[in-house]
């Protein structure tokens, strides 16, 4: 099962997606984790993701696209792989789109995660204080919801126009659970 989920930060898309994972037993690529593990030293690489990603801005496309052609042709995704956080830009998007085409791979199903961004701010103030991410701060929420307006937003529409029966959105001000159901039960009509 090949799944993309879109969704602001805050929206719970990571929560969701790590518990699907878990349940199909698929690979949950989730770039934000990847960049974060990659930022953990101090070379000048990972000093300039601390620096990109602690302001709430985006990393390079270039950057992105490679690590995701790797780990999309690794042998861990032959059964299927949720992405979460990527597509982010329209170039990626195109790059993604791209890639599947000339690997012959196509996509199950794409979630979008819909969620009013003043509950989005208070969520992730919440978890500022659980997990200290450098990123949850108002300041920084500010920029990266703008981040997902401008440059994602796009991207989830081009998505909606170009799968239109693949296409799914979810409420995401409902509980974790809740949603969990939802998503488990078109999941399991995908399968079927
Ligand atoms: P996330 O955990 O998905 O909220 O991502 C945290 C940060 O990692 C983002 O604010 C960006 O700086 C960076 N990031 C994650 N995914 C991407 C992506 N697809 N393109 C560019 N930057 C990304």
């Amino acid at each position: 099962m090949k799944i993309v989920f879109f969704g602001p930060p805050g929206s719970g898309k990571g929560t969701q997606a790590k518990l699907i994972s878990e349940k199909l037993n698929i690979l949950h690529i989730s770039t934000g984790d990847i960049l974060r593990n990659k930022s953990n030293y101090s070379d000048s690489l990972s000093i300039e993701l601390q620096e990109t990603m602690s302001s709430g801005n985006l990393v390079s496309d270039d950057m992105l696209n490679k690590i995701i052609a790797e780990k999309i042709n690794s042998e861990e995704c032959k059964k299927g792989y949720i992405l979460d956080g990527f597509p982010r830009t329209l170039p990626q998007s195109e790059f993604l789109l791209k890639f599947l085409e000339q690997n012959k791979m196509s996509l199950d199903i794409i979630f979008d995660f819909k969620i009013d961004f003043r509950i989005v701010q208070e969520r992730i103030m919440e978890r500022s204080k659980l997990e200290k991410r450098s990123d949850d701060s108002i300041d920084v929420i500010k920029i990266r919801l703008d981040k997902y307006i401008q440059e994602t937003y796009p991207v989830s529409q081009v998505f909606a126009n170009s799968f239109v029966d693949k296409y799914k959105i979810i409420d995401a001000s409902k509980q974790i659970l809740e949603i969990q159901k939802e998503l488990m039960k078109i999941l399991k009509k995908v399968e079927n």
